[in-house]
Formats: C-alpha cells, sequence, structure tokens
C-alpha cells in the first residue's frame, strides 16, 4: 500500500474514533439530563448548575478512563439479593445489593461502583471485602454463577485531577488521567461471609430496638483512614441529628471547634461548600404556585 493511503487510512480511522466519542459524549449529557429531571421530580432536590456541571464531567471522565469496562459490561445493576435472614432477636430482614457483572474469556468479574474516592477505600479495604463477600456469596452460592474477581470501581476524582480539570489545563490533564487508577481489586473468600451476615443481623436488632447511641466523642475525634478528616466533620457535620446528639454537643465543647461557643454550634450549617450548593440551589429553584390554578 502506498504511503499516502495508509496516512488517509489512519486519518479516517482517527476522524471516525472522534466522532464516535463526541456521540457518546453527546448521549451521556442526553441521558444525564433525563435522570437527573427523573430523580428531581421523584425526590424533588435539585442541584446547583454548578455541582450538576460536576457530575456530568465526573460521569464523561469516568467513561474515558473507563472505556474498556463500559464496554465489556454485560450485565449492569444486577440485582443481588439475600431474602428470609433472621436476626438473633427474631427479627427478619433481607439484604441487597447492585453490581455490574463483566464476562470475558472464560472469566467473570464482578464491579462496585461506589461515589467514594479510591484512597478512602483503599484505606478501608476491609470494609468494601466484607460488603462484596456476602455479594459474592449470593452470586456463587445461590444463584451458582461463576466467579473469577471482584473488585471496587471508586468514581471520585482524585484532587490532583480534579485540580486539573478546574484549571483546564490539558497536558496536567492528560498526565492526572493517566495516573488515576479508580478500580481497585477485592479479594473474595466466603471464610468471613457468616460473620458479616451476623453484623448486619446486630444492627438490624439496633435499629428495631431503637438502640440509637452515638459512638464515643474518642471515636469523633480520630481521624477516619485514608483521609485527613475527624470522624466528626467528615461524617458528623454532614449528620442532621448532630443538634441533639450528646457526643457531638461534648465535642463541640471540648475542642473548641466552635470559639464562637452555642451561638455559633447552634447555627452551624455545615461544611462551607454544602451551604453554598444548597443556598444557589434555593435561589435557582422555582417556588412552588401559590393558586392551585396556577398548575392546571
Ligand atoms: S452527630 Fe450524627 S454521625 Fe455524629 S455521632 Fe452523632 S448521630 Fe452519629
Amino acid at each position: 500500500m502506498r504511503e499516502q493511503d495508509k496516512l488517509i487510512r489512519k486519518d479516517k480511522a482517527r476522524l471516525k474514533e472522534l466522532q464516535y466519542l463526541i456521540e457518546m459524549e453527546e448521549w451521556i449529557e442526553e441521558q444525564y439530563e433525563m435522570n437527573y429531571e427523573r430523580l428531581r421530580l421523584e425526590g424533588g432536590h435539585a442541584l446547583t448548575p454548578e455541582v450538576k456541571r460536576q457530575g456530568l464531567l465526573q460521569i464523561i471522565f469516568y467513561f474515558k478512563k473507563m472505556r474498556e469496562v463500559a464496554e465489556t459490561v454485560t450485565e449492569t445493576e444486577v440485582k443481588l439479593t439475600l431474602p428470609e435472614q433472621v436476626s438473633p432477636n427474631g427479627n427478619k430482614f433481607t439484604i441487597e445489593g447492585v453490581v455490574d457483572i463483566i464476562r470475558e474469556n472464560n472469566s467473570t468479574t464482578m464491579y462496585d461502583i461506589k461515589t467514594h474516592d479510591a484512597d478512602y477505600v483503599k484505606a478501608n479495604k476491609d470494609d468494601y471485602i466484607d460488603q462484596l463477600n456476602v455479594y459474592t456469596h449470593i452470586w456463587q452460592n445461590l444463584r451458582n454463577e461463576r466467579l473469577d474477581g471482584t473488585a471496587v470501581i471508586a468514581t471520585q476524582f482524585p484532587r490532583t485531577l480534579k485540580k486539573a480539570i478546574d484549571a483546564d489545563d490539558e497536558v496536567k490533564l492528560e498526565r492526572e488521567m493517566e495516573k488515576w487508577n479508580p478500580v481497585i481489586p477485592i479479594p473474595f473468600s466466603q471464610e468471613k461471609v457468616e460473620e458479616t451476615i451476623h453484623k448486619f443481623a446486630c444492627v438490624v436488632d439496633n435499629i428495631e430496638g431503637r438502640v440509637f447511641s452515638p459512638p464515643s466523642i474518642q471515636q469523633l475525634q480520630e481521624r477516619i483512614k485514608g483521609t485527613k478528616q475527624r470522624f466528626a466533620t467528615r461524617v458528623c457535620r454532614n449528620c442532621d441529628a448532630r443538634f441533639s446528639c450528646d457526643a457531638y454537643r461534648e465535642y463541640a465543647q471540648v475542642t473548641n471547634s466552635f470559639s464562637g461557643g452555642f451561638a455559633e454550634y447552634i447555627s452551624d450549617l455545615g461544611n462551607a461548600d454544602e451551604v453554598e450548593n444548597t443556598t444557589n440551589t434555593n435561589a435557582f429553584v422555582k417556588a412552588p404556585p401559590t393558586d392551585i390554578n396556577d398548575l392546571i
């Protein structure tokens, strides 16, 4: 083949690839808008334009990074159910989970997609192992299916990648995309399945028995593995029950987190970004009509 023909063929392949990517991005955006509208109408919660844009970006970059997995997935949103469980106190419960399955070259892998960051997942692997082992048990023993591997896909951008996206820096972006590894393989075994199901059962008993005692103040002060944040900052500050929680109140008093005293503590609406988002969202959402005739 002449050199010229080879070049033309290469250009054509490149154009085809670009066209595919553009069409795929348009399709993702369309589906995202449809899903967002459905969830907004069902749940009554809206997002600010910026948060909505960030959500869409996360999906598009996730597709770019995980294209191979996304294109080979054989079953999405597979619902796994472990029914008719009974807790030590006699409460009946069902365990349910949703996973993605890829069957390729005689090998089956189960993926659990999480909106967490990869460092957090790696540092707290045991929690994910427990959960995936129950799903594995359902898949292998109740559904009688083959399984060769399990993994968590952590979709949250690493901080450095987010910075490159915000800065719109093509070179950095390419480098950070290369470094980003959202797939974390999780070893699976059946050894601890009974123990994990028992842990779920104890939680069910606590809920049914109205045992809701908060963790100790020491736990609130501890840093969460894989993050630089304390439990109180990462979890409690996002908890709706915090103003009626003894542990958080005690934490606020002994750590001087609220130097402005009780007034500051009781008017703390949480993380500054979240507050801004809520305020902006409310400003963007149309107020409901006061006259029923306006709805007709
Ligand atoms: S504030 Fe919420 S998350 Fe924190 S300890 Fe109290 S109940 Fe638990």
